[in-house]
């Protein structure tokens, strides 16, 4: 039987697009032979058409985006002032240059003023175009990487960060959430260092500002430190996006009444 399978993968089959969709992914493309270039006869090469399927499906999960960003599209977004029209700007051209870029992003601004969104946008244009890419919420990523340390779980910490560390794109969400504890600091410089010695794009955003309006009110660097606070300048372009929580009068009409 084994002999069987290997036989007909070497018969040459013509493949439409529609055909392969959602079918397994056979473990070497015949047309590139897993080098994601397909020879043209005479014509040179071209990227493979396995690699725009891949693209399609299976790069867009292991970004693990959220469901409830399902709708985030840069097509989506509706910037309603300057600080978010320049954001947006910003994040398309980023996700339309990438790898030709420099800088990751750091987009800073109060609760509900599209930061995700965007976020979540530059992931989607750049799996399209191929590029593994992978979403955390910052509070989601330390709660796995702690229970990696857990015997009973199977995971090790290896499991969970060597994804984070190998992502072509890496959106860290709500950066500075979580309470800022040694090990909270310590875990996120590594994180955040790693990227940036391996030259590797990392799209952050944050609720809290550089500086803040209000002498009560915490700012970035009283969440993550000032070291941490100046590699993130040092390796991003910073945009504020300021505006009205449009969330809280729109999308989510519950959790005003609840938490
Ligand atoms: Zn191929």
């Amino acid at each position: 039987m084994p002999q069987e399978k290997a036989k007909l993968k070497e018969v040459p089959k013509p493949e439409t697009e529609s055909d392969a969709v959602g079918k397994e992914e056979p473990s070497v493309c015949p047309k590139c032979f897993g080098t994601g270039m397909e020879y043209l006869e005479g014509r040179g090469v071209r990227p493979c058409i396995c690699r725009k399927q891949r693209s399609q499906s299976g790069l867009i999960q292991a970004a693990k985006i959220p469901r409830r960003y399902d709708g985030c599209h840069f097509s989506s977004y509706r910037p309603t002032n300057p600080s978010q029209e320049r954001a947006f700007k910003f994040a398309s051209r980023l996700a339309m240059d990438y790898p030709a870029v420099d800088r990751g992003l750091l987009l800073m601004g109060t609760v509900g003023v599209g930061k995700t969104h965007l976020a979540v946008s530059i992931i989607k244009g750049l799996t399209e175009r191929g590029f593994s890419c992978l979403f955390y919420e910052f509070g989601t990523l330390l709660k796995e990487i702690q229970n990696s340390y857990n015997p009973v779980s199977k995971t090790s910490e290896l499991t969970v960060l060597a994804p984070v560390f190998n992502a072509d794109i890496l959106v860290l969400d709500e950066l500075g959430a979580s309470k800022p504890t040694d090990w909270v600091r310590d875990t996120m410089a590594h994180i955040i260092n790693t990227r940036y010695n391996d030259q590797k794009l990392t799209v952050f955003t944050t609720n809290y500002l550089d500086r803040s309006g209000d002498s009560r009110d915490e700012t970035l660097q009283d969440r993550i430190g000032i070291r941490l606070r100046s590699r993130l300048f040092e390796m991003c372009k910073t945009l504020t996006v300021s505006g009205e929580d449009y969330r809280r009068s729109f999308d989510r009409p519950l959790e005003a009444a609840g938490s």
